[in-house]
């Protein structure tokens, strides 16, 4: 029960890889509050691990957000962990891409989780303890075609998780990021089938990856021995990138 007595956020806790996060956590003895777009969908992750906490918020509206983080920290506990994993995807050639397609994959996946950590650490500093995970990717780390706004988001968490290291280090907070590569989820499900075939080739691993495969390095970076390290990005990618 490594996590016992942890309040543990995750958003987008309803399906994917932070479902497989907030599993992760309550095996492990936390309270975990999960977060999707919809109370409805963050229930049926709560449910399943048995927990209480269901919390219905767009991570992109800020005070959204900071009304969420504000309840639990009053009601439920203060964080120890915040896991930013709410992310989208609205792909389209840089020539084709929408400005509405840009500023809301931004909004979500950058801006949401800026939100969130603005909110918690207010309460992770006051408690001078705190473990920050963002979700990244390796797009971030390397580009994708057709996915302009979203490396940009992805990596602009990088540069996020680094500024925050910096400036909340020393409350005992860290900030770290995870840059997971093709995980089989919703979000992938619509992958072409060579591009399937060229990860089985060409990662060491032999294969896409599972959200599974995620959860143990988020959990890693929770833990309360992981102290020494922050403004990491840890990528999580069977080796696919190397
Ligand atoms: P998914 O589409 O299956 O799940 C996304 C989750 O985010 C859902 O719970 C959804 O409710 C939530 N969400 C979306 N917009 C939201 C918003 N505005 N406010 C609150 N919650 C919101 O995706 P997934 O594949 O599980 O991806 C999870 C994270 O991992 C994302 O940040 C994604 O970018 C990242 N990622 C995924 C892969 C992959 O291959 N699947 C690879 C690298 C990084």
């Amino acid at each position: 029960m490594r996590f016992k007595d942890q309040v543990v956020i995750v958003t987008g806790a309803s399906r994917g890889i932070g479902r497989s996060i907030a599993e992760g956590f309550a095996a492990e003895g936390a309270t975990v509050v999960c977060v999707a777009t919809t109370e409805a969908n963050a229930r049926q992750t709560a449910d399943a691990i048995g927990s209480k906490h269901a919390f219905g918020c767009d991570v992109s509206d800020s005070a959204a957000a900071d009304a969420v983080i504000t309840e639990v920290a009053g009601n439920i506990g203060v964080p120890s962990v915040l896991v930013n994993n709410a992310g989208i995807t609205r792909d389209g050639l840089l020539m084709r891409m929408r400005d509405e397609d840009w500023d809301r994959v931004i909004a979500v996946n950058l801006k949401g989780a800026f939100n969130c950590i603005r909110s918690a650490s207010r309460h992770m500093m006051k408690a001078r303890y705190g473990r920050i995970i963002n979700i990244s990717s390796v797009v971030g780390l390397h580009g994708a075609a057709g996915q302009a706004n979203y490396a940009a988001s992805k990596a602009g968490l990088i540069g996020l998780t680094m500024a925050v290291a910096k400036e909340l280090g020393s409350r005992s907070i860290t900030c770290n990021a995870v840059a997971p590569g093709f995980i089989e989820t919703d979000m992938t499900e619509t992958l072409p089938a060579d591009f399937r075939e060229y990860v089985e080739k060409n990662a060491p691993a032999g294969r896409l990856g599972k959200p599974g495969d995620i959860t143990p390095a988020v959990m890693f970076l929770a833990s309360p021995e992981a102290a020494y390290v922050t403004g990491q990005t840890l990528t999580v990618d069977g080796g696919l990138m190397l």
